[in-house]
C-alpha cells in the first residue's frame, strides 16, 4: 500500500509517504529548534503554532516530491498520541480531514509504535519477536516486540527518560537545545573517566532503568567546578551507556526467543549508545539493528511505515479517533504500573 504518514506531536513537522516495499517517496521534516532555543526547551503553545503552519505545505510538498495525488495514497497515517496535546490534535485533524475529503481510510498510529516499528523499514531482514530498547524523550523502555500491535514491555524509567537525561544535562552545562546532540559533541572532546558519577540500578534484578541520580550527581559536579564541561559530558554520556547496557543484558535474559537486538528513538542516534548495543547483541550472538540517524529522532517516514504494517494488516480508524496525550504501548503493564506495583 501506499500511505501518507503525519508527524506532529513533539517539535517535529513531518509528512511523508511510504510503500509496503519499504520505499520512502518523499519525506519532508521542519524542526522548531530556533523557535523553542530561547526557552531551553519545547514551549507546547508555540509547537502546536508552528505545527498549524508548516503541515499544509509539507504534505503537498512531499506529495509533489513523489509525483502523487491524494487519489494515490490508500491510507493516511498520523500520529494519534502520546505526545503534546496541541501537536497532535493539529496533525491528526489534518489526517482526518484529508481521509474525509479524499474517502482515504485513516490509521491513527502511536508515535511509539511509529519508534518502535522503524527498524523495520530500514532492515528487512529484520523478523519478529525481537527485543527493542526504545530510547526517546519521553521514554526508557525494553519491549518485546512480537508482532505489529504485539508490545509486551520488560522495563521502563522509574523517573526520567533517556533523552530527558540528556537534555537536562545539555542545560545544566550550558550546551544548547536541542541537549542530546550537543552533549555527544561535547563528550567527543572530553574523557569518560574523567568524573564519577553513579550508575544509577547497576546490577538490580529486575531491568529498570532510572537517570534522575545521574542528573543530580551532573548538578554537584558542575557546581563543584573542578571539571570542564567536556569531561562532565563525556562522564555522563559513559554513564547512561553503562546503564543502557547492564539493564539491557538482564532484559535479554527476559526475552527468550528474541531474534534480534534492537533499538530506535531519538537517543539510537548517539555513536555510543548504539555501538555499545552492537557489542551486547555480538556477546550473545544476537543480530543487531539500529534504523539509520535520522529515522531514529521524530520523523513522518515511521509513522507512514507504521501505518503500512497496521493497514497491511487490515487495521484502520473511525474519524472520531481521540487525540491522546499518553497512550502505553502495553495496557497490561500500565494498569500494573497504575496499581502502585
Ligand atoms: P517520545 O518519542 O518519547 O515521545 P520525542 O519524540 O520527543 O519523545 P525523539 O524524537 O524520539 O523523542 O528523540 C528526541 C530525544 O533524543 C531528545 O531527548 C534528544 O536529546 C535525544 N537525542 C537526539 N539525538 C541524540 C544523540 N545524538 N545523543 C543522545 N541523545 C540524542
Ligand atoms: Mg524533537
Ligand atoms: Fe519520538
Amino acid at each position: 500500500p501506499l500511505i501518507l504518514g503525519i508527524e506532529s506531536s513533539c517539535d517535529e513537522t513531518a509528512a511523508a509517504l511510504v510503500d509496503g516495499d519499504r520505499r520512502i517517496l518523499a519525506h519532508r521534516l521542519a524542526g522548531q529548534e530556533a523557535a523553542h532555543r530561547p526557552f531551553g526547551g519545547v514551549v507546547p503553545e508555540i509547537a502546536a503554532r508552528a505545527h498549524i503552519e508548516v503541515l499544509g505545505p509539507l504534505i503537498e510538498g512531499a506529495l509533489a516530491d513523489a509525483g502523487k495525488t491524494l487519489a494515490d495514497v490508500d491510507a493516511i497515517a498520523a500520529t494519534a498520541g502520546p505526545g503534546l496535546i496541541g501537536g497532535v490534535m493539529v496533525g491528526l485533524l489534518m489526517a482526518k480531514g484529508i481521509a474525509l475529503s479524499a474517502g482515504k481510510p485513516l490509521v491513527a498510529v502511536n508515535h511509539l509504535e511509529g519508534h518502535a516499528l522503524s527498524p523495520r523499514l530500514a532492515d528487512p531482514a529484520l523478523r519478529f519477536p525481537y527485543l527493542l530498547l526504545l530510547v526517546s524523550g519521553g521514554h526508557c523502555q525494553l519491549l518485546f516486540v512480537e508482532g505489529v500491535g504485539r508490545y509486551r514491555r520488560l522495563a521502563t524509567t522509574i523517573d526520567d527518560a533517556s533523552g530527558e537525561a540528556f537534555d537536562k544535562t545539555a542545560k545544566l552545562l550550558g550546551l544548547g537545545f536541542p541537549g542530546g546532540p550537543a552533549v555527544e559533541r561535547a563528550a567527543a572532546l572530553g574523557d569518560p573517566k574523567a568524573v564519577p558519577l553513579p550508575r544509577p540500578l547497576l546490577g538490580s534484578a529486575e531491568p529498570h532503568f532510572s537517570f534522575a541520580g545521574l542528573k543530580s550527581a551532573v548538578l554537584r559536579a558542575r557546581d563543584a567546578g573542578i571539571h570542564t564541561p567536556e569531561d562532565i559530558a563525556a562522564s555522563f554520556q559513559q554513564a547512561v551507556v553503562d546503564c543502557l547496557l547492564d539493564r539491557t543484558r538482564r532484559g535479554i535474559t527476559r526475552a527468550p526467543g528474541a531474534t534480534a537486538l534492537v533499538v530506535a528513538g531519538g537517543v539510537a542516534a548517539n555513536q555510543a549508545v548504539r555501538g555499545a548495543l552492537e557489542a551486547l547483541a555480538i556477546e550473545h550472538g544476537l543480530p543487531f539493528s539500529a534504523p539509520p540517524l535520522w529515522l531514529c529522532t521524530d520523523n513522518a517516514a515511521m509513522i507512514g511505515w507504521a501505518g503500512v504494517e497496521r493497514f497491511a494488516a487490515g487495521a484502520s480508524d473511525p474519524l472520531d479517533t481521540p487525540a491522546r496525550a499518553r497512550w502505553p504501548l502495553d495496557p497490561e503493564a500500565e494498569k500494573v504500573r497504575g496499581a502502585g506495583v
